[in-house]
């Protein structure tokens, strides 16, 4: 009797688009190993992803604001759900492979550092030779998981997570092929994370004062919608048209819903992310991290990975560890080595 892996691998050969990829036809892992009996190889690399310790820290790093308190605030987990959510609801449309575009979207930003935007323009002045979250998160599943034999993921995802990244000025589609992901459902990640985060941070920046409702621009609003749900659903539905229209060569939106999402982007950078309220907290991740990064170089047995520090040289361990914390580790961290514990005498009676 055929394996159940089997059974679902035909299954994907009958009912995907000729344009997706499949289990199946992986390029394969960067070490062989045997397959599952159960699981194709996306759905595996899927469950490993969300079975590592990367992606349960997730839950206590930064979206935007500076280790919020409030409840509601996204942090990076919750983003990578919402980027999931969208990935799979385009992806299913398309019949493109859902577990694959799952797989990518919750592995995307694995490597980013406490604090969020924040947190990565310290990094990238600390270290030589700069810091960015891709980077980080494909070295998190390549080599640092799992004591350091990495997850060993397939390369379709490894592919995926290394291309998602788009910046400040860069393009969620239409960029040259050696720019974006070689598959369809990495090249869906990319437009789920900027649809993501542009409707949640406006939504976060109203919960937080630093946006009212008056104050978004009105033309991407009067095209996208004037909720959250409304513009997500009119981002979604037309990334699925015009990828359709363009016969699933490479994944598009249209250019009226490309500008206005750009435009809201842009309108957020200002507002938002580099407004003078996320500069004072900048600041403070500034002297949080600094500090930890002299502190920990400083003394590498007890903090750093002797083997990275071996094999790569102190920054590069010190770069892992404080990629990989959280914002409250961070914190914590930083109290224990900078700030001194009130001193607390014998008990004297007063009279
Ligand atoms: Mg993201």
């Amino acid at each position: 009797m055929p394996s159940i892996r089997k059974h679902l691998e035909a299954r994907e050969r009958q009912i995907l688009a000729p344009q997706a990829a499949r289990s199946a036809d992986t390029r394969g892992r960067l070490r062989e190993e045997p397959e599952d009996d159960v699981r194709p190889a996306f759905q595996r690399d899927r469950d490993r992803i969300v079975h590592c310790k990367a992606f349960r820290r997730l839950k206590h790093k930064t979206q935007v604001f500076f280790a919020p308190t409030g409840d509601h605030y996204r942090t990076r987990l919750t983003h990578t759900l919402e980027v999931s959510q969208i990935s799979r609801t385009i992806a299913k449309v398309l019949q493109l492979h859902e577990e694959l575009t799952e797989a990518i979207a919750l592995g995307h930003d694995l490597g980013h550092t406490p604090f969020g935007h924040a947190g990565e323009r310290v990094l990238d002045e600390l270290m030589p030779g700069g810091f960015n979250h891709y980077e980080q998160s494909l070295r998190i599943v390549d080599v640092l998981e799992n004591d350091r034999k990495g997850l060993n993921l397939t390369w379709e995802v490894r592919d995926g997570i290394a291309h998602h990244s788009k910046g400040k000025g860069g393009s969620p589609v239409g960029m040259p092929a050696s720019q974006r992901a070689k598959t369809l459902e990495g090249q869906i990640v990319r437009v789920a994370d900027l649809t993501a985060y542009v409707n949640h941070d406006i939504d976060d920046a109203q919960r937080a004062g630093i946006l009212k409702p008056g104050d978004l621009p009105k033309k991407p609003i009067g095209l996208l919608g004037q909720t959250s749900s409304e513009r997500i659903g009119r981002m979604v539905r037309d990334v699925v048209e015009a990828t359709f229209s363009g016969n699933l060569s490479e994944i598009r939106m249209s250019p009226d819903v490309l500008e206005a999402t750009l435009e809201l982007r842009s309108f957020l950078f200002s507002a938002v992310y580099e407004n003078e309220a996320a500069t004072v907290e900048f600041r403070k991740a500034t002297g949080i991290l600094g500090g930890l990064w002299e502190k920990i170089r400083e003394r590498p047995e007890e903090f750093l990975d002797l083997r990275t520090v071996a094999d790569e040289g102190l920054d590069a361990a010190a770069r892992d560890f404080l990629a990989g914390m959280t914002d409250r580790y961070a914190i914590n961290l930083y109290e224990t080595l900078f700030i001194p514990k009130p001193w607390a005498g014998p008990y004297e009676e007063i009279s």
